[in-house]
């Protein structure tokens, strides 16, 4: 009845206490926990190999061949799952197995919702953290004209045809949130506060935030391509009026040489303002580039609890 997706990096510690917070919380449900591997490097895996051993009905494993990221984890455990409700949690007991109780609850009641989202409140948050992911959710919804809902995690509730969706989407760059807010399902929003992360560090840093900031932007819109035609015309316009200004002034008042710092000034903000968006086309046909390859999302190096054990 119930699949949970569970993305695992470098969770050796996390994985047993979080198996024991959702057998006990799920023991009165049908449920598989559906733990992806992501090509860690510590005992992750032989852990979950261990806890596979003890409870053969409630546990299946992929195992990754490298690290492919988090997204390409959501896409494998939905496009193995087939349960009647799916959950995607992360291992790392930031956010509490309850919840899914919760969700399902809903989803039980409210035929009319396809999904339910849990909405961080930004607790734990720093105020510079709070003011950036704020403005990007917004910039994104303006952006795309799809919503992405302020604070809105991957930890979700969603029925089997949302997934079903989710994995006609073959895209190799994924933004799963990004994914998520294009299909337009019906997504009721529920608050919760973010616990502390059990053991070790998160594996998103500042950098890749940014990357992954950028990343939803350019794979869902292709507004800032318009920039150029905006920027150029402008800067056309501008100039225009500039040329005719000079050519009048020269005929009234003869040739004037001096200049250097304007043409300089000018030469330097148009290379700037050129080169700039010259970078940006490149990403775009860098992505083109990569998605017309249609490699696979991820490789499987082992499964545990399907059909065939190891691959
Ligand atoms: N994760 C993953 N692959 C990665 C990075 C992270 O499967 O390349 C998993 C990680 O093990 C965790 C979840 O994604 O279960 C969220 O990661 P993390 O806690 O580091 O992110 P944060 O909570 O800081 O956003
Ligand atoms: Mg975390």
């Amino acid at each position: 009845m119930l699949d949970v997706i569970i993305p695992t990096y470098n969770e050796e510690d996390n994985v047993e206490p979080l198996y024991k917070e959702l057998s006990s919380t799920l023991k009165n449900i049908k449920y598989t926990l559906i733990f992806i591997d992501d090509g860690s490097n510590d005992k992750t895996l032989s852990k979950l190999i261990k806890l596979y051993n003890k409870d053969k009905n409630h546990i299946k494993i992929i195992s990754f061949s490298r690290n492919f990221g988090k997204d390409a984890a959501i896409y494998a455990g939905m496009k193995e799952s087939n349960g009647k409700y799916i959950s995607i949690i992360d291992s790392d007991l930031q956010q509490h197995p309850k919840h899914i109780l919760d969700m399902i609850e809903f989803l039980d009641k409210n035929e009319e919702y396809d999904e339910v989202a849990m909405v961080n409140s930004y607790e734990k948050d720093s105020f510079m953290q709070k003011i950036f992911k704020k403005k990007f959710y917004k910039l994104m919804s303006k952006v795309t004209k799809y919503n992405f809902e302020v604070g809105a995690s991957d930890f979700r509730t969603i029925r089997s045809y949302v997934a079903k969706t989710l994995v006609e989407l073959k895209e190799t760059n994924r933004f799963t949130k990004g994914l998520f807010a294009w299909t337009g399902f019906n997504i009721k929003y529920m608050k919760y506060t973010p616990d502390k992360r059990l053991h070790g560090k998160s594996k998103f840093n500042f950098t890749k935030q940014i990357n992954y900031a950028i990343d939803g932007i350019l794979n869902f819109s292709t507004s800032p391509m318009k920039l150029s035609l905006y920027v150029g015309s402008t800067i056309s316009t501008l100039s225009f009026i500039y040329l005719i200004y000079i050519i009048i002034k020269t005929l009234i008042s003869g040739k004037d040489v001096p200049g250097f710092a304007s043409i300089m000034s000018v030469m330097l903000l148009l290379g700037g303002v050129i080169l700039v968006l010259l970078g940006l086309i490149g990403e775009y046909v860098a992505r083109i580039y990569i998605e017309t390859k249609r490699r696979p999302i991820y490789v499987s190096k082992a499964k545990f609890g399907f059909d065939e054990d190891i691959l």
